[in-house]
């Protein structure tokens, strides 16, 4: 199974249809996104508490059968399998997951995820060093080698650090590097993922 989105949504074109296919449902839908909360809101949310949760979608092996899923959240996460819709983006590689925990085990086990979610903390020496280089700020690469100075550092620099502590005289390299690390910092937060479909109970 596709856990890139590859074929799903961001392929999509106007002309693309999206068949519901729960049992005798007829509506179709451009967007795999639409397609799914139609699924959730007019078929799950018909299905009244004393019913069995159960799949409906024809082709599904589990309506076959007449699995019965013994909860809500169950069947709404299996419904996800016959649907290409990928809610949950990495916020540090645009990864993207049809599921909340799919993105959680990417991202503890993805180590260029990892260190961009710890940020500049977890940057050695030689990383900061490198990052001074590509920035054009070679000037500085010696001095921060010979200080040893470290991702957990750079979080903390100031400009009183950066004149008294490291003799940086120079105002405007001063203020071109704390602003790279602002930057820096910024980056690192990055931008929200889409919301949890399944908060809203
Ligand atoms: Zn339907
Ligand atoms: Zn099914
Ligand atoms: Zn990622």
């Amino acid at each position: 199974m596709s856990e890139n989105g590859s074929d799903g949504e961001g392929l999509a074109t106007g002309l693309a249809t999206h068949p519901c296919r729960w049992d005798t449902c007829s509506f179709t839908s451009s967007t795999f996104k639409n397609l799914y909360e139609h699924i959730i809101e007019f078929h799950l949310g018909s299905i009244k508490k004393t019913d069995d949760w159960v799949c409906k979608w024809t082709s599904c092996p589990n309506a076959k059968q007449g699995k019965l899923f013994n909860k809500r959240e169950h069947l709404k996460s299996h419904i996800m399998s016959h649907v290409n819709y990928f809610p949950f983006a990495c916020q540090y590689c645009n990864q993207q997951f049809k599921r909340r925990p799919d993105l959680n085990k990417h991202i503890n086990k993805s180590l260029g995820c990892q260190q961009r979610l710890h940020g500049l903390s977890l940057w050695d020496n030689e990383r900061v060093c490198k990052w001074l280089a590509d920035s054009d700020l070679h000037g500085l690469e010696g001095l921060f080698k010979a200080r040893n100075i470290n991702g957990e550092t750079l979080m903390v620099i100031d400009d009183r650090f950066l004149l008294e502590t490291l003799n940086i005289t120079d105002q405007a390299t001063r203020e071109r590097l704390l602003a790279l690390i602002r930057a820096k910092k910024r980056s690192y937060r990055g931008a929200d993922t889409e919301k949890d479909p399944n908060d809203c109970k």
